[in-house]
């Protein structure tokens, strides 16, 4: 008879020497342990490994590990190794004689933890090893390789569904620490993951103020801002090369010590500049993105974006940097017409396939959302990340400063009841068509000027609409299905305010969002 199966938090503390589980992991350590697949989104140093070497550990047979960098992969099991777990890697790192060696051990049941990189594992000769191995389960580490949105896509990652058909009763769990909506729905379609339970978690910042101010006189905010900082270490991002120049010397003149840094400067200066941000005290970085690898500078006290950022996603990293120490930083954003402008444009010269644009359209647009939401910031941040926060954070500019809202129950039942009745199917454009009364081709061709929302929003402009639009958005209760050609559909809570049961609050005067040209395609 073989012995007991042993309990994760008696692993827990006898082998890792760990008192209790963080957040989330108990639930996905038993989750797993009890056979279920599942997506596992965590920030980085959130705990994701425990997340499958536990379970791999109170499974029979080994634990598979997926896993694209070797580097990590010998990281992972030399730790392992010294707490008495017995793991291995195998990958384009070891020679024929070790290979070999790990595969035996494989087969003998003698691992509890392999690691092997995606092309190893989908060749014939480890598939068939792995017939002969019982195993406890398979985890896909960096999940998000398997989505050509992310940024970091491997074609090998994509026939790794082969493993749910070879093994359909082996629980899977794909981990990752880089998921915004769209990516993650992507990813959980092409891991064959999209019946699985999502567990996210981890990503409050609760020490960084989230403040977002209009752009109108940005030096004269930004001086203001950083006068009650001196002395204190922060980044200031800019979009352009140019401009992170241009403010630098202007900080210089308002007596900041600050430096440039973009990937313009040679090396040197770039080196030298990055050194002295990280070793003195109170220095100013202004950068472009290009500066962000390896900012390991637990004081940064503040982050500045004097542009908007890309996406919800950079946004969360670029401001992650402040306040690694846990103490009170500050993320300032302005927000100007001309970054939507600039970044629509982008958007509309970009060479993706349509696909991929209708993916940016759909970031660009929560960004938006971010911005113009009269919602508690982290609540609305947090939730872009699938993460729920109960109550309103009170530290974010919001929270200390409520926006004036106004009651836009009927307005947001006529949006919402618009893209009902024409069947959650179409985007942005036709729906606004069809509220204001337009009679375009589409329009008519659909039987859309027939239908009682037709024209009910007429008083109200196409951008009045468009706000609303993506307020309800950022509420929730209006989701783009990229799957449908950035088709709007009904969120959640949205049938409440269609019976009348729940007031919608939407904010007063957003500003309003310009496309570079009014191009009417969508
Ligand atoms: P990720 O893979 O999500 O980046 P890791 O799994 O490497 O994160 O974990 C980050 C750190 O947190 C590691 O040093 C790990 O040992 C530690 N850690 C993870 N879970 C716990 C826990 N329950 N209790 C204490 N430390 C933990
Ligand atoms: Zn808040």
């Amino acid at each position: 008879m073989s012995p007991p199966l042993p309990q994760p938090l008696a692993v827990l503390r006898d082998v890792f020497g760990f008192d209790a589980f963080r957040g989330q992991q108990a639930a996905i350590v038993d989750h797993v342990i009890g056979g279920g697949d599942c997506l596992v989104v965590m920030p980085t140093g959130g705990g994701k490994s425990l997340c499958y070497q536990i379970p791999a550990l109170c499974r029979t047979g080994v634990g598979v590990v997926v896993s694209p960098l070797i580097a990590l992969m010998q990281d992972q099991v030399e730790a392992l190794r010294q707490v008495g777990v017995r793991a291995a890697a195998l990958n384009s790192a070891l020679d024929a004689n070790e290979a070999r060696a790990v595969e035996r051990a494989l087969v003998k049941g003698d691992l509890d933890l392999v690691y092997v990189a995606p092309e190893r594992l989908l060749t014939d000769r480890f598939l068939d090893l792995l017939d002969e191995a019982p195993i406890a389960l398979f985890a896909i580490d960096e999940a998000h390789c398997v989505s050509q949105w992310g940024h970091d896509f491997r074609p090998e990652y994509l026939q790794l569904e082969v493993l749910h058909r070879r093994y359909p009763t082996v629980p899977r769990i794909g981990l990752t620490a880089t998921a915004d909506g769209p990516t993650r729905a992507d990813i959980a379609k092409r891991l064959g993951l999209d019946e699985a339970p999502l567990f996210m978690a981890g990503f409050d910042r609760p020490n960084i103020r989230y403040t977002v101010v209009p752009k109108l006189e940005p030096r004269v905010g930004l001086k203001r801002f950083l006068d009650g900082r001196k002395g204190e270490a922060g980044i200031i991002y800019c979009m352009s090369r140019a401009k992170v120049e241009t403010m630098a010397e202007w900080c210089v003149a308002q007596g900041v010590p600050a430096l440039p840094y973009h990937a313009g400067l040679d090396r040197e200066v770039r080196a030298c500049n990055h050194d002295r941000f990280l070793k003195e005290d109170g220095v100013v970085m202004v950068a472009t993105i290009a500066f962000g690898m390896g900012i390991d500078k637990p004081d940064v006290r503040f982050v500045v974006h004097l542009d908007l950022p890309k996406t919800i996603e950079s946004y969360y990293q670029e401001t992650g940097r402040a306040g690694r120490d846990g103490l009170p930083s500050e993320a300032l954003l302005f927000y100007g017409l001309e970054d939507v402008a600039r970044l629509r444009q982008l958007m509309a010269g970009s060479e993706a396939a349509e696909t991929h644009k209708r993916v940016e359209k759909a970031k660009l647009e929560a960004l938006l959302g971010f911005c113009e939401s009269a919602r508690c910031r982290r609540q609305v941040l947090l939730g872009y990340f699938g993460e729920t926060l109960e109550k309103p954070c009170g530290n974010c500019d919001i929270c200390l400063n409520p926006v004036k809202t106004r009651d836009g129950t009927i307005e947001a039942q006529m949006a919402l009841s618009c893209i009902y009745r024409t069947g959650e199917r179409f985007g942005a454009v036709h729906v606004i068509d069809v509220l204001i009364g337009h009679e375009t081709e589409k329009v008519k061709s659909f039987g859309h000027d027939q239908i009682k929302t037709f024209g009910v929003g007429k008083e109200r402009s196409r951008d009045a609409w468009r706000g609303t639009i993506r307020q309800l958005a950022a509420l929730g209760l209006v989701e783009v299905d990229l799957e449908r050609h950035g088709a709007l559909v009904l969120g959640q809570g949205s049938r409440e305010v269609l019976r009348g049961e729940r007031r919608v609050e939407l904010r007063e005067d957003p500003p309003p969002a310009i496309a570079p040209k009014r191009s009417r395609s969508n």
